[in-house]
């Protein structure tokens, strides 16, 4: 009996460093053109994951060209007072894209927030209109990790047309969209939750699995068909504290045919899509000037 050769890795950072010399060019020709690509990037309170997040988004838009804003305010900022900023962010020309880090303090209503980001600064992709783009078809802006998830399929070579993709997890922010992009790509798309009466049934039969629940081991080897491809959306520690994914790496490594890793997948991924988001608002922008 011959042995399977183990899983391609999807090198999640080495694909996110193209993308970003690829941004980074096209920021170098709209900025000769009089447009620099501008993101702004709100955070309201003291937590500190959502510090290390805004660092990290200005320190990439700092390293691709790009303009940031970074504005920190008091927990105890005003609801009315948050709107206004970004009434006036909507209203600069400097400005492309906008991200309100999320979560915001419990006074504040996030729905109302994100409702209130112009839609063509919606770089993040989280407003019911820009979901509606997605869902209708229109060219709007893709949420950040599903569109990550897509190029990273893509570096597979496999084309999704005809084959059945399972997508884990049905949130509005990644696995919604997720389905969505997939559907928008003639695949056929099953989505699982936590009401899956039988999650390796649909598994088993996928050709591309996206796995984006937060829990270890929600897909296992012999839940996945030889050969498919396995995305890991997932951000969890093990017991010994380490970062990980929703997929049992180790296992289904030997049984995938592509398989991106936790760390080094998906998370590069989420911070280079909104750099591409806000470079092709500029663009657009400067496309109506
Ligand atoms: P979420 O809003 O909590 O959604 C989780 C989804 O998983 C829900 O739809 C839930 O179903 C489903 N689920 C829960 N248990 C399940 C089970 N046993 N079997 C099948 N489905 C189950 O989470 P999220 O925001 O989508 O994020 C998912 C994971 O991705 C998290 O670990 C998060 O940290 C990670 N993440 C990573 C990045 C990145 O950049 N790498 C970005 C975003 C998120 P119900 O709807 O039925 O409850």
């Amino acid at each position: 009996m011959t042995e399977r050769p183990s899983a391609r890795i999807i090198d999640g950072v080495a694909i996110s460093r193209q993308l970003r010399a690829d941004v980074a060019a096209r920021a170098g020709e709209l900025t000769r053109k009089g447009v620099r690509p501008g993101l702004a990037v709100i955070l309201v309170g003291e937590d500190p994951a959502s510090q290390v997040y805004v660092r990290n988004k200005i320190k990439a838009c700092e390293e691709s060209g790009l303009h940031s804003v970074f504005e920190k305010y008091d927990a105890s900022l005003s609801q009315d007072d948050l709107l206004a900023r970004i009434e006036a962010l909507n209203a600069d020309a400097s400005i492309h894209g906008i991200l309100v880090q999320m979560p915001l303090p419990r006074h504040i209503d996030p729905h109302r927030v994100i409702e209130t980001i112009a839609t063509a600064k919606d770089v993040d992709g989280y407003s019911t209109l820009s979901a509606g783009e997605l869902m209708t078809g229109l060219p709007g802006f893709n949420p950040c990790t599903p569109y990550g998830c897509m190029k990273l399929i893509a570096s597979t070579g496999i084309e999704l047309r005809g084959k059945h993709a399972v997508v884990i997890g049905r949130s509005n922010t990644v696995g919604k969209p997720m389905a969505l992009m997939l559907l928008q790509q003639n695949a056929t798309v099953t989505i699982c939750h936590s009401a899956t009466a039988d999650l390796k049934h649909h598994t088993l039969q996928a050709d591309v699995v996206v796995a984006a629940v937060g829990r270890r081991n929600v897909l296992t080897a012999d839940m996945v068909k030889p050969g498919a491809v396995v995305i890991d959306v997932g951000m969890n520690r093990n017991d010994e504290g380490k970062l990980c994914g929703d997929v049992d790496y180790a296992g289904v490594r030997d049984v995938a045919g592509f398989i991106t890793p936790v760390p080094g997948g998906v998370g590069p991924m989420t911070i280079t899509m909104l750099l591409v988001n806000t470079v092709e608002a500029a663009q657009r922008a400067a496309a109506a000037l």
